[in-house]
């Protein structure tokens, strides 16, 4: 695989494979020798029609997801699908269940609150987040259990999912792909593309049939999962742009072997990155070793330094997009799937090589 000019650590919109940004970029001159952009094709055209029923199936294929779910393709990002899932799912006197891991989880808490009774079963707030917490109940009346099950900012992952009274609900924008997941306990898993999957402008939603349509409310059509579900996802115009990215996306991870060669790549990356981190006396790594994911890695001075010179030093050698979140500082390397093991390597020998 060709080597980018430079190696982009970024959280989000984040690294694609360089194979896939090469056929993006001739399908928006021409696309599959059909004379046109695909900017310019209709989406109720055949080629493009097939092309999104052929990204569902190898979604399906990939995350091996049961028939009894819909695969839907929305606009308006994973924060849209905080208010969105409440809104189509829970009734206004029923009860679900949040875990506050992090920015996304409270957010997705915030707007759940509009919508019926939100319980906030367990929260790693006062300790910055810097793990997932494995002690806490739940609600008698529990419909649903909602978690992010990769924490962007703060660089922790649920690896193992909790069990539940009712079903799960997850937002896994920044590891859908990553490593293998059973399904069947989700109700809903949701993910915006721009982390793992390809741009921003597409969100994937599985939905599990008997959910759609289930608080019984009088929703906006665009809100509505039960429309979407029913117009395959071309209720009105979808992104085709992001969504052919997702499929050349897939069909580049299903080349390499699926999702579980990808976990497996991804397990060996991240341990050369926390083995430096644990090794340097440098960096150390603020998040409970336990929880440490394997898509965001966050590493601070461990006794103060100027973190402007290090992004620096960085940059000059190639590896940008380093710099912590801001409610976090330090550094965070996120390295999704598409980020090259070489990529890594970069930034390990960077770490071992500075001053
Ligand atoms: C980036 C991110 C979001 C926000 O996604 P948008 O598509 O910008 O709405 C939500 N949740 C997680 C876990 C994220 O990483």
């Amino acid at each position: 695989m060709e080597k980018q000019k430079i190696y982009n650590f970024s959280a989000g919109p984040a690294v694609l494979a360089v194979d896939v940004l090469k056929q993006a970029a001739e399908a928006t001159v021409n696309y599959n020798g059909h004379g046109m952009s695909i900017l310019e094709m209709s989406h109720r055209s055949v080629p493009i029609v097939d092309m999104v029923t052929e990204t569902r199936q190898l979604i399906r294929q990939l995350l091996n997801v049961p028939e009894n779910y819909k695969i839907l393709f929305l606009q308006g990002g994973a924060s849209l699908q905080f208010s969105m899932i409440p809104m189509n799912i829970l009734k206004d006197d029923e009860t679900a269940d949040y875990t506050d891991t992090g920015a996304w989880s409270a957010k997705a808490i915030k707007e759940a609150h509009r919508y019926g009774n939100v319980n906030v079963v367990c929260s790693s707030k006062e300790a910055v987040y810097n793990h997932i917490p494995k002690q806490f109940e739940q609600s008698k009346n529990q419909l649903y259990l909602h978690l992010t099950s990769n924490n962007t900012i703060y660089g922790t992952q649920w690896h193992e999912f909790p069990d539940t009274k009712g079903f799960l609900v997850a937002d896994m924008s920044s590891d859908i792909f990553s490593r293998p997941i059973d399904v069947s306990p989700f109700g809903v898993i949701y993910a915006g593309a721009q982390k793992n999957m390809g741009p921003a402008g597409v969100t994937m939603v599985i939905v599990r049939e008997d959910l759609i349509g289930r608080s019984e409310r009088n929703l906006p059509s665009m809100l509505d999962f039960a429309m979407h579900a029913d117009k395959d996802s071309m209720f009105n115009t979808p992104p085709i742009f992001a969504i052919y990215v997702v499929n050349r996306t897939l069909h580049w991870l299903n080349e390499l072997g699926g999702v579980d060669a990808m976990y497996e790549q991804n397990k060996s990356k991240a341990k050369l990155l926390y083995e430096e981190i644990e090794r340097n006396t440098l960096f150390t790594s603020p998040i409970a070793e336990e929880d440490r994911s394997l898509m965001n890695v966050p590493f601070v001075f461990a006794d103060g330094g100027d973190e402007a010179h290090f992004l620096n030093y960085c940059a000059e050698r190639g590896m940008v997009t380093l710099k912590g979140h801001r409610s976090v500082g330090g550094f965070r390397a996120s390295i999704y799937n598409a980020m090259p093991k070489e990529g890594v390597e970069a930034l390990v020998n960077a770490m071992q090589q500075y001053l």
